[in-house]
Parts: structure tokens; sequence; C-alpha cells
């Protein structure tokens, strides 16, 4: 009796990480939006953060960072260097996941656990090394391929495999949340039914992508953008949706008694017009930047912190909570983690100049291998990536006023 008291006692928590894609804490009703977005998040016990940081603008140099416990500068998960590996399903030139690092998955699998993941998010794959070290992987072929109740009817479908008598570390990514937002149904708390908004359409017929662009009549913009609202809010409520659903299965297969480990975040936020901006991934702002961040176990610091945390609160490790660096008149550009600055813009895109990234007071050459000392931010983190990324994607032409920028940086002829 004595030795399976002990036996029972010493088993390790089952531990379940869920990445809310796309989810930006400022339209979660957990952090006080008006709009009840997310009644799951904020049912659970536990301590949440509404002014966490998340470590990449977009999917790939988060994911990484939160595997890793790095930032994307040392995972090299990103899209600092163009021409090395397609990113499969995007236009996005990428590069994978550092393979010396240790993700969480390796970790727990030293550990002794079984190791599943269920990703709505396709780029959350092997192949970038986002996965690397579960045992069990299902990602979606697609955007949108795996969402809403088919996403965690599959996580209860390897649940229903999982071997009860291991303990559990199950990774999660739903991404409801982020584009092609499926139409709204008639039942959705927000809005009617919508069809025919979707941003894998020609420039012609996207309305997104005139608004990008600077070409949408502003009397136009105004309905576009209640619209483009009501689709984000639905798309997070089903999100949480699924979320319940999740934990739904864990407690019902018996995985979380006595408990679980559980901790959520986002990835990034989202642009929903503010800066002129839509989508996510190029210029950071608090709207793409800051993220919910949630643990059951714990105490979360009040104030910025980074979401990067989520690496260690998985893990059960301390935290470091170290502050956020806002030294830079515009560091809310750039990712924020653990005292550094983080921009991902690739500039590099519109010409064969080096990419340089401005690193935390540091210009960093990744072309020359070389950081030097700065003591003002490079000109070029002054332009509109993000216009300049979508012109060139869609017809070759540059925003004059960005193309200046771009010139008077040298980056252009
Ligand atoms: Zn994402």
């Amino acid at each position: 009796m004595l030795s399976l008291l002990l036996a029972c006692t010493s088993r390790p928590p089952n531990v379940v990480f869920v990445v809310l894609d796309t989810v930006r804490a400022d339209h979660t009703s957990a952090c006080g939006y008006t709009r009840e977005t997310t009644p799951v998040l904020a049912s659970l016990d536990g301590d949440l953060s509404c002014t966490a940081v998340a470590p990449g603008s977009w999917t790939l140099p988060s994911h990484a960072s939160f595997m890793t416990g790095t930032m994307p500068l040392e995972h090299g998960a990103h899209s600092l260097t163009s021409g090395v590996g397609e990113l499969a399903g995007t236009s996005n030139r990428a590069r994978p996941l550092n393979g010396e690092l240790r993700t969480l998955a390796e970790s727990f699998t030293a550990a002794g656990y079984q190791t599943l993941a269920v990703s709505g998010n396709p780029v959350v794959n092997e192949k970038m090394g986002i996965l690397r070290g579960f045992e069990q992987v299902e990602v979606a072929t697609g955007w949108g391929r795996l969402f809403g109740d088919d996403l965690p009817a599959k996580v209860d479908e390897l649940l229903g495999r999982a071997d009860p008598e291991r303990p559990l570390f199950l990774f999660v990514n739903i991404a409801d949340a982020h584009q092609p937002w499926r139409a709204i149904r008639d039942d959705a708390p927000w809005g009617g039914v919508t069809t025919g908004l979707t941003w894998n359409k020609t420039k012609e017929e996207s309305p997104w992508i005139r608004y990008i662009q600077g070409e949408l009549p502003d009397e136009e913009w105004g309905p576009l953008q209640t619209r483009t609202v009501d689709l984000y809010d639905n798309a997070i409520r089903r999100a949480d949706t699924s979320l319940g659903a999740v934990l739904a299965s864990l407690e019902t297969g018996g995985w979380c008694e006595p408990g679980c480990r559980v901790v959520i975040t986002a990835d990034h936020g989202e642009f929903l017009g503010e800066h002129g901006l839509l989508d996510h991934g190029h210029e950071v702002w608090d709207e793409n930047a800051v993220v919910p961040l949630y643990t059951s176990s714990g105490e979360l610091a009040s104030g910025w912190i980074s979401a990067l945390d989520a690496h260690g609160l998985v893990l059960g490790e301390p935290v470091s909570h170290a502050p956020i660096s806002e030294a830079w008149p515009h560091v809310r550009r750039c990712a924020r983690v653990r005292g550094s600055a983080f921009c991902d813009i690739v500039v590099g895109d519109w010409s064969s100049a080096p990419k340089t990234v401005w690193l935390d007071g540091e210009l960093f050459d990744e072309a020359a291998g070389v950081r030097t000392a700065r003591t003002e931010p490079a000109p070029e983190f002054a332009a509109h990536g993000a216009l300049v990324r979508k012109a060139a994607r869609d017809d070759g032409r540059v925003d004059f006023e960005v193309e200046e920028l771009l010139r008077a940086a040298g980056y252009l002829d």
C-alpha cells in the first residue's frame, strides 16, 4: 500500500499546452472585451495575463520560441533569410527551427511522457521543426481544414488511443481565429451570414487588399471594418468553443484527475485596420503583439511580461518575469522578449540588399554575420513593411511613400 501511494504521488502531472492562434488580448472577454468572445478562457481557475508580448509577429517564430524557450534570432525559424526552404501553403520563405535546440516534446519524451500534437495551423508542422519530437502528430493540410468541431474531435480521437498508464503531454494549436475566416453562421453571436469575404482572392475581388493598398474609398472601409471585426470576433468565439471541447475531452477521459498543468497563450494577434494594416506577421504593434497568457498553476507577474514564459510554465519551471524593455521609442513595432526587441521586417524581399535586423540596440547584418552597436534605430524600421510587402506580393507595385523611405534607407536604387 505504501509503495502504491508513493507511486501515485510521484507520478508527474499531465500537461496541456494550447496556442490560440491569432488571438489578440484586447478582443478576448477574458481580458475585458465587451463582446463575450472567450467565456471558456474567462471561466478557468488560475492566473491570466492580458499584457503578454508574443515572441514573434507570426506563427513560425512564435511557435519555435514556445517550443524551445529561445528568441527568434536564436532558434532561426523565421523569414529573415529568403530563399532557404519553401514554407508549404504560404507565400513566406522561411527557415526551419535550429535542429540543435531541444523542444518541449523532446524534454517530455526524455521524462517518460507520451507526446501528442494536434494543429489547425499548417505552418505548425514537423517539416519546419516545430513539432519535432512528438510521438503522434495531426496537422491541418491547409488553412481552415482542421477547424470548428473537427479539431477537438481529432484531439478526442488521439486521446482515445493514448495510454492512460503513461503521463501525457498534449499540444494543441487552435487556428480558427486565423484567416481565412469562414462565413458567419446564422446563429453566430455577431453579424449574420457572410459570403465572399476572403483573403485568398485577387485584388479586384478583395476589398481587404484594396484597403491595404490605400485604394478603398473611405465610405466602403467603414462597413468593411465592422464586418471584419464581426468575422474576427466570431472566429475567436469559435476558437474558445474548441478550447472548451478540448478541455472537456481531457476531463471526460480522466486525464486531469487529480489535475493537469494547463498553459494557454496566443502566438500573435491581428490587425483590424489599425495603422492602415490588416493581417499580421509584418510590423509589430500592440494589436498583433499583445496576447493572453494563462497558467493553471502559479502566479504571473503584473505588467508587461513575455509570452515566451509559456515555455517554462509548460515545463513547470520557475519563469523569469524579466521586465520587457521599452527603451526604444518605437519598440512596440518589435516583439519584446526578455529585455530585447526583435524586428522581423523582410526588407530584402524587394531588393538584393542584405537584410539587417535591429536587436536591442544592435544592428544584425545576417548576410555578413556582423552585429554593430547603434545609438539610433535604422531608418528602414520606420518603413511600412507590411504595406510594401502586400503591394509587392500582389502586383509588384510599391507604395510611393514607402518607396521613398526604403530609398532613403538604401534599399532601392
Ligand atoms: Zn499564428
